[in-house]
C-alpha cells in the first residue's frame, strides 16, 4: 500500500487534477492507494475570509461564497462533463449548509475557533468528494473515506492534537476490509472524542498522510506539491534555489519549523520511529526526482542543508539588573506565555542572566506583552526589571543541517556574508546540536539575506553584483555594451554574475530587479521614468539587493555628493567622477571612513589615467609596506594632444580648437589648460600615498598668458589664445632650441606638489610620450631608483569604460 497526498495546486484546476488522476491510476496498478487531498488551491484561505466578512458584518461575504461556489461548480463542469448526480447532490447540499454556517456568522457576528474549524473543513470535504466521484464516474476502483470518521483529536481547535491510539485503530479497522483500489480522504479535517468538526492547524494535510501512513506502517510517504522537492531556500525569493535530493527527518524538521512551508512541520513526528521515507513530488512536473526525507546518511556532505525563513516574528526581549540569579525566573516566563497559548519560536539568553530575547508570531505580540508585564507587575514595579519591550517587522532565517557542527566557521561566515551587506541581526540562536543557526533580521532584508546567504553557502562560486549606472553620455555608454559583452565571460570564467539593475541618464531612470535587458537598453531608457539623482538613490536603496554598487559616469557635483548615502547603505561606489575625491580633504576622509565601516568598496581608478591600473597600483604597493618618496606624471591627454601636435607651423588656437572637437578637453579648455585637472589628479595621488593635502597645497605654475588666465567666459578665451600666439610660440621656440619637448608635468616630492609645463630633454622617459599617453613614475623605498612605471592610453571612452569595468570586477573578485 502507498499513501499519497496532494495538495492545493495539485488539485487547484480541473487540468491538475487529471494530473493527479492519471498518477492514481498509474500507482494503483502495481498497489493499492491511499490518496490524501488538500482543498482546493485557496479553498481555505477565501472560507476563513468569507467567515472574517460575515463576523464584521460585511456582506461581501456573500460574493465570497459565490466565488467559492463559483470555483467548485467550474472544476466539477470541466471535469464531469455529464455530471454525475452524486456530486451534484453532495456539493449542493455542502454548499447550502456553507452558506447557512455563513448567515448564523453574520446574525451573531461572531467567528469562535470551533466555528472556525466547522468553516473551513469544507474546503477539504468539498475536493475529497469531487475528486473521488469523477475517478468512479472514469471507472476506477475508488473509495471516499471521511476522515473526519478516522481522525480523533482533542478540541483544540484551529490545531487539534491527535489521539493516536484511537486514530491509529481507525485507520487500521477501516483499511482491513476496505475494497477499493484507491481511497480519497480529505487532508487536515477531524473530529473530537465529542464529535465536533477539528482541524490539525494550516497546512495540515501533509500531516493527515503522515499519520495514515505511520498507522499503516506503510513503506513510503509521497508528498506531491507544485515544486520539485524541498528546495536549499524559498524558491519563492531565491531563483538559484534548487532542490535537494535527500535530506535527513530532523533536517526537514528544522527546516518546515522555521519556515519551510513545503513541510507542514509535524508530518515528520508519526514516520520518524518508522523510519518510514517521505518522498516530495511535484504534480506539476512528475519527472523531476523531487525530494527524499529519510535517516540514510549517506548523502549528507554538505554542512548546510537548506536556509529558511519565518516572517512576521514579534521579539519579546525581557531584561532588568534584578533578573540576575532569581531562580524559576525563565520558568514563571515561560510558564506565562503557554497559559496564552503562545509559542515560543526562538529564545536566547545573554550568558550574565541580565536580559532574556523571546521570538514569537507577531500576531501574538499584544497579548503577550499584556501577559508578561501583569506576570511580573511587582519587578517592574520595584525596578528589578523593566517592561518587556516588544519589536515588530521582524523575521528570523535559519541555517540548517546535521553536520554543521562538525565544520568550524560557519556562524562566521553567516553573520560576515549577512554584515557586509548591511542586513542588521538583531538576535541570534544557535541549538545546542547546532543542527540549525538562527538570526532575527528585518523583515525588509529577509530577501536580501536568504539570497546573500545562498549564495554564499550554496553558490559558493558565483557572486552577483547589481550595478546601477548615472550617466551614460560616450563613457557610460561604452560601459553598458562592455558588460553586455562580458557577461557570459565573466560568468563562466570568474563565476561572477554581473547584472546591471540600474540606469539612468540626465533625463530618464530604470530599475530592473531581474536585470534590464541590455539587447535593447536604449529604448528601455528611453521609456523610463523621469530621472532625478535622488530618486536613483531612493530606487536603489528600495530594491535591497545584495552586493550593489552605484556607478557615477557624470562629471556632476551633484553625483559625487551623494556617494555618502549610497556608502551608508553598504552600496559600493565605483567613479569616474573625480569630483569627490579631489574635494576637500575632510570629505574624501568621510567616504573613505564610509567605505570601511559599511564594508562597501569606493573605487576611483579612471580618475588618474583613464583606464590604466594606476591607484590600484599605488594601493599594492601601499598595503604591502611600501612607502611613496616621490611621483612623476605626465597625466593629461588633453595637454598631450595639445603639445604633441603644437609646433612653430602650427597655431595654438587652431590646435585647442582641434583638441576640443576630438573629444579631448573638457567643453570648458581652462580646466585642462589651466592646470587644474592635472592638479587634480595628482592630488589624488598625493591623498593615497598617506597625505593630507587640499587643491590649494599644489604648486600651479601656469603657462598661459596673462589674458588667457583673466579671461571671463570660454570665447574670451579663444580670442586670447589668438591675441597671443606669439607667447605660446616662444615657450615652443625656448623647447626646441633646447632639444627638448614641451610636457606637462605632475610632480610629488617631500610631500609637495606641483603641476607646470617643463621643456623635457631627449632620453627622459617622458620625452617620446605620443598621442594622449599618460606615464606615471613611482619612486618608493624598494624602487628608489629605477622607478616603477605605468604607461599607455590615458584618456578616451573606450579605455576610461574598461577602467571602471575593472573597478566592478575587482569588487567582485573581492
Ligand atoms: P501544498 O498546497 O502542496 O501543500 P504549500 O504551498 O503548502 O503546498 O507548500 C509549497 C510551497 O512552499 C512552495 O510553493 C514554496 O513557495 C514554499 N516553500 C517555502 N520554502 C520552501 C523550500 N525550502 N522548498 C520548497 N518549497 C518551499
Ligand atoms: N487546506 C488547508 C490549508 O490551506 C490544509 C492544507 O492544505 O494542507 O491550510
Ligand atoms: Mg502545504
Amino acid at each position: 500500500m502507498k499513501v499519497l497526498k496532494f495538495g492545493g495546486t495539485s488539485v487547484g484546476s480541473s487540468k491538475n487534477i487529471n494530473n493527479v488522476i492519471s498518477i492514481l491510476e498509474k500507482y494503483a496498478k502495481k498497489d493499492s492507494v491511499v490518496c490524501v487531498v488538500s482543498a482546493v488551491g485557496g479553498i481555505t484561505d477565501k472560507l476563513l475570509l468569507a467567515g472574517k466578512q460575515a463576523q464584521n458584518k460585511d456582506t461581501n461575504y456573500i460574493d465570497t461564497f459565490a466565488l467559492i461556489k463559483d470555483i467548485h461548480f467550474n472544476i466539477i463542469n470541466e471535469l464531469n462533463p455529464n455530471k454525475s448526480n452524486a456530486i451534484i447532490d453532495y456539493v449542493d447540499e455542502q454548499l447550502s449548509d456553507l452558506k447557512n454556517l455563513l448567515d448564523g456568522i453574520y446574525l451573531i457576528n461572531e467567528l469562535s475557533p470551533k466555528t472556525s474549524d466547522k468553516l473551513v473543513s469544507f474546503g477539504e470535504l468539498l475536493s475529497s468528494f469531487i475528486i473521488a466521484e469523477t475517478m468512479k464516474s472514469r471507472g476506477l476502483s475508488t473509495e471516499r473515506k471521511n476522515s473526519q470518521e478516522l481522525m480523533i483529536t482533542n478540541s483544540n481547535f484551529t490545531k487539534a492534537e491527535v489521539n493516536y491510539s484511537v486514530t491509529n485503530k481507525n485507520i487500521q479497522d477501516y483499511f482491513k476490509t476496505a475494497s477499493q483500489e484507491i481511497t480519497i480522504l480529505p487532508g487536515f479535517v477531524s473530529k473530537s472524542l465529542t464529535g465536533e468538526q477539528t482541524t490539525l492547524g494550516r497546512g495540515g494535510s501533509d500531516f493527515t498522510a503522515a499519520i495514515v501512513a505511520a498507522a499503516l506502517k506503510v513503506k513510503q510517504l509521497e508528498i506531491w506539491t507544485d515544486v520539485s522537492g524541498m528546495f536549499t531556500t524559498n524558491p519563492k525569493l531565491v531563483k538559484q534555489a534548487y532542490p535537494i535530493d535527500k535530506i535527513s527527518y530532523q533536517e526537514a524538521m528544522e527546516l518546515s519549523h522555521f519556515g519551510a512551508k513545503v513541510l507542514y512541520p509535524p508530518t515528520v513526528q508519526p514516520v520518524l520511529d518508522l523510519q518510514i521515507p517521505i518522498h516530495i513530488k511535484n504534480t506539476l512536473e512528475p519527472e523531476a526526482v523531487g525530494t527524499i526525507i529519510s535517516n540514510d546518511k549517506t548523502n549528507s556532505t554538505s554542512p548546510v542543508k537548506g536556509i529558511s525563513n519565518i516572517s512576521n516574528i514579534a521579539l519579546l526581549t525581557l531584561q532588568g539588573s534584578g533578573m540576575i540569579g532569581i531562580p524559576g525566573f525563565s520558568k514563571r516566563l515561560f510558564e506565562t506565555l503557554s497559559q496564552e497559548k503562545i509559542n515560543i519560536i526562538m529564545i536566547t539568553q545573554a550568558s550574565s542572566e541580565h536580559s532574556i530575547c523571546l521570538g514569537i508570531d507577531e500576531k501574538e505580540a499584544d497579548i503577550a506583552k499584556t501577559a508578561i508585564d501583569t506576570a511580573f507587575e511587582n519587578e517592574i514595579a520595584l525596578h528589578k526589571i523593566d517592561p518587556i519591550i516588544v519589536e515588530t517587522n521582524l523575521s528570523i532565517i535559519a541555517l540548517v543541517g546535521d553536520n554543521m557542527k562538525n565544520h568550524q566557521g560557519i556562524s562566521g561566515k553567516m553573520f560576515s556574508a549577512l554584515g557586509k551587506n548591511n542586513i542588521n541581526i538583531r538576535a541570534i540562536a544557535q541549538g545546542a546540536s547546532e543542527k540549525n543557526i538562527s538570526a532575527v533580521i528585518a523583515e525588509n532584508d529577509v530577501k536580501k539575506a536568504l539570497n546573500t546567504l545562498h549564495e554564499q553557502f550554496f553558490e559558493a562560486k558565483t557572486k552577483q553584483l547589481n550595478v546601477f549606472i548615472t550617466g551614460v553620455g560616450n563613457v557610460g555608454e561604452k560601459l553598458v555594451e562592455q558588460i553586455k559583452q562580458q557577461r557570459k565571460y565573466l560568468k563562466e570564467n570568474l563565476k561572477i554574475n554581473l547584472r546591471i539593475t540600474g540606469l539612468s541618464n540626465s533625463r530618464k531612470m530604470i530599475f530592473d530587479e531581474e536585470g534590464i535587458d541590455l539587447k535593447n537598453w536604449k529604448d528601455l531608457l528611453a521609456n523610463g521614468e523621469t530621472a532625478t539623482l535622488d530618486g536613483f538613490f531612493e530606487n536603489t536603496k528600495a530594491l535591497n539587493l545584495r552586493n550593489s554598487i552605484f556607478v557615477d559616469v557624470t562629471a556632476n557635483k551633484d553625483v559625487a555628493g551623494l556617494y555618502a548615502n549610497y556608502l551608508r547603505e553598504s552600496i559600493g561606489v565605483v567613479a569616474c567622477n573625480k569630483i569627490a575625491c579631489s574635494s576637500d580633504f575632510e570629505n574624501y576622509k568621510l567616504l573613505k571612513r564610509l567605505s570601511l565601516k559599511y564594508n562597501a568598496p569606493y573605487l576611483f581608478e579612471t580618475n588618474v589615467g583613464a583606464g590604466l591600473p594606476i591607484i590600484d597600483t599605488l594601493n599594492n604597493l601601499i598595503a604591502s609596506g611600501d612607502k611613496v618618496k616621490s611621483i612623476h606624471a605626465v597625466l593629461s591627454g588633453s595637454l598631450n594632444f595639445v603639445f604633441n601636435n603644437f609646433n612653430d607651423t602650427t597655431k595654438f588656437y587652431d590646435i585647442v580648437k582641434q583638441a576640443g572637437a576630438e573629444g579631448y578637453t573638457e567643453p570648458d579648455p581652462r580646466i585642462d589648460l589651466s592646470g587644474v585637472d592635472v592638479a587634480r589628479k595628482i592630488l589624488i595621488l598625493a591623498r593615497e600615498s598617506g597625505m593630507e593635502m587640499n587643491l590649494e597645497d599644489i604648486k600651479n605654475t601656469p603657462f598661459l598668458s596673462e589674458s588667457g588666465l583673466k579671461s571671463d567666459t570660454v570665447d574670451d578665451f579663444y580670442e586670447t589664445l589668438i591675441a597671443d600666439e606669439a607667447h605660446y610660440q616662444s615657450l615652443f621656440a625656448s623647447a626646441k632650441a633646447n632639444k627638448s619637448q614641451l610636457k606637462y608635468v605632475a610632480a610629488l616630492n617631500n610631500g609637495k606638489a606641483s603641476v607646470s609645463l617643463q621643456e623635457i630633454p631627449e632620453g627622459h622617459p617622458f620625452y617620446n610620450l605620443k598621442g594622449s599617453d599618460n606615464i606615471v613614475m613611482f619612486y618608493t623605498e624598494r624602487y628608489p631608483e629605477q622607478p616603477m612605471i605605468i604607461k599607455g592610453a590615458g584618456a578616451g571612452a573606450d579605455v576610461t569604460a574598461s577602467g571602471l569595468f575593472a573597478d566592478i570586477i575587482r569588487i567582485g573578485n573581492n
